[in-house]
């Protein structure tokens, strides 16, 4: 395999590797992005799901209560219109009291109706013919039917009555003149409430609030006295913005009375009072959390799997790429004088010739060799001369320094400096600066010198780097036959520059 194509496929190696991590990260990614927003689908899911059973559980409650309500409202109309007949105050209390009140009136949780007159005392009341003298001119429910004509039914804030809470439902008696003529009231007892939630079967966290439209609280559980007619209208988070009189509107959030984030949902109905039912968030979420946490945790061991395979084979490839490099690096140097090799030389000249002859451009070489170094191996010994070869290969490397410029061992005692794009003069400056370095190197007895010969060619049609060899050879040859130590340009008259 060429030294260009080794090249480019450790270079393809390093760039696999770099891809290997990108595509790691952006399948992690990819698959994270996924998982989250499959995740959120199912928390909305949960949600939604959470939202339309509290909305049945509140339009359940919602009916019931206003069954309730319309029935014993029906009862209050019954006593209004028929107080309103002259022919009734001509007959017996028993029968009065036969014609005023139904059956309705008196089932399980409903107090018994009472009859005031305009100055707010007690006339008939159902619970008894010969009621004690009571008056209620100060309470809201009578001065507010004594005020407002129209306020139809009206139902109160929770109070106690006759020792139990109740809701007071009233109606205006008015004359055919259309004056007031006094107020028919009822109960309905908490019992009523306590009766209805005890059927439900409720979670822990979970809260019922009923309320009237002005958003007092009628009753809630779990049942807390201090709440119960409080007014929420105030309330920032949890008022008529967040629980309009939509179809079915929620809210999540913090409820009013604690700092439990529920889910609260509303029920829809046309009586005066109306429903909200409210979930912990956290046991609306629990399954899913426990999903979440599951595929969360599956995620997070896949991806530090992906990214941990993908990072060990990248730095695999990597050390690969470095382990060719070096081997590279090994197969081109010469193992003595750290120069390239022969091997190297040999790619490099082939690579800078055909470069030359596109550009029109000199390439020129050096060929360099060690004066009597056989003489100097067979005195001081051939581990010495290793010693001189190392020195002058120094001396070539501290004298080549532009990027493109080759030098190498040659071969025994022999090196070769390709010098692209220079003229046969500046090559020959280049040829002597070695030729120097070498001679003030040596220091003592042993002088060392080498002989240098130097060619520089435009690459022309038909010629081969061989040529470019040949000439720098027989170059050389002429400074040896001229008495060493010098540099010969070739082509031209050896030129001896013994220093
Ligand atoms: P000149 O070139 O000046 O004509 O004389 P020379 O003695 O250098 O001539 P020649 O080229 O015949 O001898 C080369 C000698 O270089 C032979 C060998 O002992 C020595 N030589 C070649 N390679 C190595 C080497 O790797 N290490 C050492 N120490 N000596 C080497
Ligand atoms: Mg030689
Ligand atoms: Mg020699």
């Amino acid at each position: 395999m060429s030294i260009r194509r080794r090249k480019d496929a450790r270079r393809h190696w390093r760039l696999s590797a770099k891809l290997l991590i990108a595509s790691s990260i952006a399948t992690v990614i990819g698959f994270s992005a996924i998982c989250v927003s499959v995740m959120l689908d199912m928390r909305r899911g949960e949600e939604e799901l959470a939202r339309q059973m509290l909305e049945n559980v509140a339009s359940g409650i919602d009916a019931d209560i206003s069954r309730n309500i319309e029935l014993y409202d029906l009862s209050l109309r019954a006593v209004v219109s028929n107080l309103v007949m002259p022919e009734i105050h001509s007959v017996s209390k028993e029968i009065r009291h036969l014609i005023l009140f139904d059956h309705a009136s008196t089932a399980k949780h409903f107090g018994a109706i009472q009859v005031f007159d305009a100055e707010g005392n007690l006339t008939i009341d159902a619970a008894s013919l010969d009621p004690r003298p009571e008056n209620r001119a100060d309470e809201e429910y009578f001065t507010i039917h004594r005020d407002h004509p129209d306020a139809g039914l009206f139902i109160s804030r929770p109070m106690l009555h006759r020792s139990a809470y109740v809701i007071v439902l009233s109606r205006r008696i008015t004359g055919e003149d259309g004056r007031f003529l006094g107020v028919v009231v009822g109960s309905i007892r908490f019992s009523y409430f306590h009766d209805l939630f005890g059927r439900l079967n409720l979670a822990p966290g979970d809260t019922i609030t009923v309320l009237r439209r002005d958003r007092t609280i009628i009753m809630r559980t779990p049942f807390d006295l201090d709440v119960i007619g409080r007014n929420l209208s105030e309330q920032p988070d949890w008022n008529a913005e967040n629980l309009k009189e939509k179809e079915g509107a929620s809210f999540a959030g913090r409820g009013p009375i604690d700092a439990t984030p529920r889910l609260y949902v509303r029920s829809m109905g046309t009586s005066p009072l109306f429903v909200v039912v409210g979930k912990p968030l956290e046991s609306v979420f629990s399954l899913w959390r426990t999903e979440a946490m599951r595929i969360g945790a599956v995620m997070a061991a896949l991806v530090v799997f992906v990214l941990g395979t993908a990072s060990l084979l990248a730095r695999e490839i990597s050390r690969r790429a470095d382990a060719e490099d070096r081997l590279e690096e090994m197969a081109t140097t010469d193992a003595l004088t750290g120069l390239k090799n022969r091997r190297k030389f040999d790619a490099e000249i082939d690579v800078e010739w055909r470069r030359a002859a596109r550009l029109g451009m000199p390439v020129a070489l050096l060929m360099i060799d060690a004066d009597h170094f056989k003489v100097f191996n067979d005195t001081y010994g051939h581990q010495a001369g290793d010693q001189v070869l190392v020195g002058i290969a120094i001396c070539i490397s501290d004298s080549v320094r532009r990027a493109g410029d080759c030098a190498a061992r040659f071969g025994g005692e022999e090196f070769a400096v390709l010098l692209p794009g220079t003229s046969a003069i500046d090559a020959l400056g280049v040829a002597e600066a070695i030729r120097f370095k070498v001679e003030q190197w040596c220091e003592g007895e042993t002088i060392t010198t080498v002989s240098i010969g130097v060619a520089s060619v435009k690459p022309a049609v038909g010629q081969q780097w061989s040529d470019l060899v040949e000439a720098a050879d027989k170059a050389l040859y002429a400074a040896k036959a001229n008495g060493r130590n010098q540099s010969v340009v070739a082509s031209l008259s050896p030129i001896s520059l013994v220093a």
